[in-house]
């Protein structure tokens, strides 16, 4: 967290209620918080996650009428009113999330619209609620004998939650869950390679992001001491959406100032339109949009990057100076079949990627898997390593001691068996330390569940595990030769670092046999020469290694098998120093030399 700019913010959000600061801006510094707290739930689930969602006003509603019913119809105390709020919110996001966060692309937007509208339409719909009338006359919010019924007082309740909010979500990005969360955006498939069960885990946010809303509501109903529908309806949750979007939906700072920055242009702009344009009217809309499209193309990531360029620069993970070890998996015997790809097939539509390709991998080997351009090498990694689904055959591993198909398994079933990979594209987190990004890669060796380990991750009761596992990243990243720069954004490293860091990362998972494809590519000859010095030390530790690779040198000298392939099909298989002289592969991969 950057501690330079924390302290000051807080000194400044203390003082404001006690200076003869007018009644006014106290009103607006409420709302100004009470939209923060719903903003950062959006960060987590749009900025960071990737999942645009235009229905978090409704979770604000489903919080202010929970609290305002119980309170005012049955007297009960604000505090039971927020639990119980807590309670409708996580159940409703839930049931809700688990239909709709497996739509993708523009499918999410569209189910959280209709959500937030059906939402709306019920709260003016329900006679006990008060229909479009609403629901007046809730008590004020009692902290021991203090009694919150103005906005000075309320003040103090709602900025406190803003910070616990800011510093929960903060706490939660920088742990093992966190990096997850952030290893959502652009498709999760390298999220699932690295073990993340990215359907449960959108889900959970999906309901995090929501019960922010729900406090938020809560908080609202009892400094407005009276509720309807129309704050909580669609109209709201584009504006919650607005400003996360100009504050930085990718920073938890950015929901701040983005709600701090809308709610202030939106009163100025309320007042000053309808003079300029002599007509009442909500013009204050028009000029959001017009803003939203100069963002969108002027400042993707939002205003908050401008703001932190001026702010002293802190690591958000340091990795220990030591730390206990993690466990390690059995190694497999010399010699024995780990991997056993058994006429695999891979058709799309019309195109045999994989046309029935058999081969082997034995331990402590490192096997070569070339041909010329579109093969259909990745696909079979990408059979190999469940990104896709075969059309036809087996593919087994060892583990506990025996072949076992792993055909049909999720990635992070397959991972968790001991296969790594890297990827010919690199999927890095470009805005992530390298650091972090490999310790993404040891996120099964941690030992918290799914839920104990976002509960852990943020109240920080995950020390000991955390300063493992970055230890652990370290560690391999020591190994591969990134030892001295743990701390920059792996974004900035040129694309054959990121292909290392990438070895990096599939080594914290542990794996008895590493697929890498086309590792030694944009790699300058001294990098070549010190990634296959550091493919040998494997193997000689006893790891099974399958490369992807064109570099030709590279194979020949380092690997004591190579399969061919060409269309899709096994063209050769032996020694590289018989199968360089085949025929069959002159004529397909050499071009006949
Ligand atoms: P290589 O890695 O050997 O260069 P690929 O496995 O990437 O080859 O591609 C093999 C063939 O399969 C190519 O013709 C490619 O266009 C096609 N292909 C790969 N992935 C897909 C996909 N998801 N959908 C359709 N065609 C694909
Ligand atoms: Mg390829």
């Amino acid at each position: 967290m950057m501690r330079g700019f924390f302290l000051p913010f807080i000194v400044a959000v203390a003082l404001l209620p006690v200076l003869p600061t007018p009644e006014f801006w106290i009103t607006l510094a409420n709302y100004i918080g009470l939209y923060s707290i719903v903003a950062l739930g959006l960060v987590l689930l749009t900025g960071i996650a990737g999942l645009t969602s235009f229905g978090q006003a409704a979770f604000v509603g489903l919080g202010a009428y929970s609290t305002a019913w119980l309170t005012t119809q049955f007297g009960l105390s604000p505090w039971l009113g927020l639990l119980a709020g807590l309670a409708v919110t996580a159940g409703a996001a839930f049931f809700i999330g688990a239909i709709t966060m497996r739509l993708s692309g523009h499918f999410l937007p569209l189910g959280t619209i209709a959500w937030g509208l059906s939402l709306f339409f019920l709260f003016g719909n329900l006679e006990f609620l008060g229909k479009y009338e609403g629901l007046n006359g809730i008590p004020p919010i009692s902290v021991f004998d203090l009694t919150l019924d103005s906005g000075r007082k309320i003040y103090f309740l709602i900025w406190l939650t803003v910070i616990a909010a800011v510093i929960a979500v903060q706490n939660l990005l920088n742990s093992r869950p966190g990096r997850a969360i952030r290893a959502l955006k652009g498709g999760g498939v390298m999220a699932e390679a690295m073990g993340v069960n990215t359907a449960w885990m959108k889900i959970a946010i999906f309901v995090l992001a929501a019960l922010l809303a729900c406090i938020s509501g809560w908080l609202y109903a009892h400094l407005q001491r009276a509720v309807n529908p129309t704050p909580f309806g669609l109209n709201a949750g584009i504006e919650y959406l607005f400003m996360a979007v100009v504050g930085g939906a990718g920073h938890v700072w950015g929901a701040l100032l983005g709600a701090t920055l809308l709610t202030l242009l939106k009163d100025q702009l309320q007042s000053l339109l309808p003079k300029l344009l002599g007509a009442n009217g909500n013009f204050e809309i028009i000029v959001f949009g017009v803003m939203m499209v100069l963002l969108l193309q002027r400042a993707r990531d939002g205003l908050w990057p401008y703001i932190r360029r001026w702010l002293p620069q802190e690591p958000n993970a340091v990795a220990p100076a030591s730390a206990a070890a993690l466990p390690m998996r059995a190694r497999h015997a010399a010699g024995e079949t780990v991997l056993q790809v058994d006429r695999a097939r891979k058709e799309f539509g019309g195109l045999v990627a994989v046309n029935d390709m058999t081969f082997d991998v034995k331990s402590g080997e490192i096997m070569g898997l070339i041909g010329p351009n579109g093969a259909g090498k990745s696909t079979m990694f990408n059979l190999v390593t469940g990104v896709l689904p075969l059309t036809q055959g087996e593919i087994r591993f060892r583990a506990a001691d025996r072949l076992q198909r792993i055909d049909g398994l999720a990635s992070r079933e397959i991972v968790r068996r001991g296969i790594a990979r890297t990827f010919q594209h690199v999927r890095l987190i470009p805005t992530m330390s390298v650091l972090e990004n490999a310790a993404l890669g040891a996120h099964l060796r941690g030992t918290h569940g799914d839920i104990a380990g976002i509960a852990a991750g943020i109240a920080r009761l995950n020390k000991t595990e955390e300063q493992s596992l970055l230890f652990e990243a370290k560690r391999q990243l020591e190994r591969v030769g990134l030892g001295d720069m743990l701390y920059e954004e792996a974004g900035s490293l040129a694309l054959g670092r990121q292909r290392i860091l990438e070895i990096a990362r599939a080594l914290c998972c542990d794996p008895a046999l590493l697929l890498l494809d086309e590792p030694a590519a944009g790699l300058r000859y001294r990098e070549k020469q010190a990634l296959a010095e550091l493919l040998r030390k494997l193997k000689n530790e006893g790891m099974s290694i399958l490369l992807v690779e064109h570099d030709m040198d590279f194979v020949m000298n380092l690997t004591d098998r190579l399969v061919v392939m060409e269309f899709g099909s096994r063209i050769a298989e032996g020694p590289p120093a018989a199968v360089r002289q085949n025929p069959a592969v002159l004529e397909a991969y050499l071009g006949g030399v």
